[in-house]
């Protein structure tokens, strides 16, 4: 398996880690958009977060919001900009689940996540509502999809 991210899990190259339980490691990106910007992955290789175990997303996202307070506190950060490039269409480069943590202060010259998008939606909400909850009704159950708005 040549996956960067895989060698970095079993230790195979060196990572500043900064923590590490029996399903996750997180440790510090080589080329950090800011200081403090931690990566954290699940020692499972799988591409896109909808190819976790529940287990294994539920390990990744509680070590997420374990991290986000003193990730931001070791930098004297205002607050952090949590994210994930699912998927190669979205910029993803690594094809193994990576969480962004990047520490932010106010006027920091970066942007929200509404930024990255040019904002182009053409369909009806209600519309596209029913499809998604058809296709989580489909996709999962034990989740309450309720009936939309109305
Ligand atoms: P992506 O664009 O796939 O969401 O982000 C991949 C991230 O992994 C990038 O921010 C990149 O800097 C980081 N990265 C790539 N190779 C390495 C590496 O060998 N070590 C570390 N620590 N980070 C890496
Ligand atoms: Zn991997």
């Amino acid at each position: 398996m040549d996956c960067i991210f895989c060698r970095i899990v079993r230790a195979e190259i060196p990572a500043e880690v900064v923590a590490r339980t029996d399903d996750v490691v997180a440790f510090l990106d080589v080329q950090p958009l800011a200081d403090g910007h931690v990566l954290v992955v699940p020692l499972a290789h799988e591409a896109c977060v909808e190819d976790l175990e529940p287990a294994q997303a539920d390990a990744l996202f509680r070590v997420v919001r374990l991290l986000a307070g003193p990730v931001r506190e070791a930098v004297d950060g205002a607050g952090t900009t949590i994210g994930v490039n699912n998927g190669t269409a979205t910029g993803q480069t690594i094809p193994h689940v990576h969480v962004h943590i990047v520490p932010r202060w106010q006027n920091d010259g970066a942007g929200s996540v509404h930024t990255i998008f040019p904002r182009k939606a053409y369909r009806d909400v209600k519309e596209v509502g029913t499809l998604i909850r058809a296709a989580v009704a489909e996709a999962s159950s034990g989740i309450d999809v309720g009936r939309g708005a109305d």
